[in-house]
């Protein structure tokens, strides 16, 4: 699901910078399947990206995921399971209500037909990242060796200290934040210190720029922002649009603006996704 919308002035000129290395996008909504996909990869195309992987999410826009529909949430996730069958370039993400009693049963079955990552939205799909239910949930996604993508846009209030708290609890799952805090990216800069502590910090967890990016390039906070993708590490950050809220070449465009080595932008494009999603 898009988060809120963002008026920010886009840079205007030549995108022929935006391809000095292949791309991996590891947040596109897909919400009408291969009508979509093909759409987004004729939108990645006009831009002249070269695109090597995605991560595909069903839910988003039309199609909402929440308690109570478990039927419905597992027709979506089959949906991505048939799409990726034909696009060996697609990671297709499930998703599953924590509140459902059904959450690790259907979990189970979508490991078992090869989903690797696990999408939840705590603000579109109501639920408290602080529930216990979610907890359960996202540990028995890591025993599946499944990675979680988050939203993390900061809607809802502390959200990244809920998110924090809940990835401290389940050391054994790999975790994404999109949005990497929204514009409450700042708290992530407590990782610099949380290394610091013996034993405290598993090395689970990874965030996702999209949207965020876009405002951050070219504002007044915007070395504050490289700054926090620093301390995160750079080898913790990918590269994520959103499709269909922001294009690529959108999201492209102001990670090139930021002031980062050619080397630690090759990563958040590519390097980092390919070692996660083994790729
Ligand atoms: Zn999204």
């Amino acid at each position: 699901m898009p988060i809120l919308a963002i008026v920010s002035s886009p840079r205007t000129g030549a995108i022929s910078d935006l391809s000095p290395t292949p791309v991996f996008d590891c947040h596109v909504h897909l919400p009408d399947g291969e009508t979509s996909l093909q759409a987004y990869r004729a939108d990645v195309a006009s831009s002249g990206i070269e695109l090597i992987g995605l991560c595909g999410l069903w839910f988003g826009g039309p199609h909402q995921a929440l308690a109570g529909e478990p039927a419905q949430l597992r027709t979506g996730n089959d949906g991505m399971i048939t799409l990726a069958a034909g696009h060996p370039d697609l990671v297709p993400a499930a998703t599953v209500h924590p509140y459902d009693a059904s959450a690790t049963d259907e979990l189970t079955r979508v490991a078992g037909r090869g989903i690797t990552v696990l999408k939840l939205h705590p603000h579109t799909q109501r639920f408290d990242a602080a529930d216990p239910r979610v907890l359960t949930l996202v540990r028995a996604a890591g025993e599946l060796g499944l990675t979680v993508l988050f939203d993390n846009a900061g809607i809802l209030p502390g959200d990244s200290e809920r998110l924090f708290n809940l990835a401290l609890q389940a050391p054994k799952t790999i975790f994404i934040f999109a949005h990497l805090g929204g514009l409450n990216f700042r708290f992530w800069n407590v990782l610099a210190l949380a290394r610091t502590a013996d034993d405290l910090l598993p090395d689970t967890l990874y965030f996702d720029l999209s949207a965020t990016v876009v405002l951050a390039a070219g504002s007044p906070i915007e070395a504050e922002f490289v700054w926090t993708l620093r301390n995160v590490g750079i080898d913790r950050v990918l590269l994520g649009s959103d499709h269909p809220q922001f294009t690529l070449a959108r999201t492209l465009e102001a990670l090139d603006r930021l002031d980062l080595t050619a080397e630690e932008k090759s990563r958040i494009r590519h390097g980092n996704a390919r070692r996660l999603f083994g790729r």
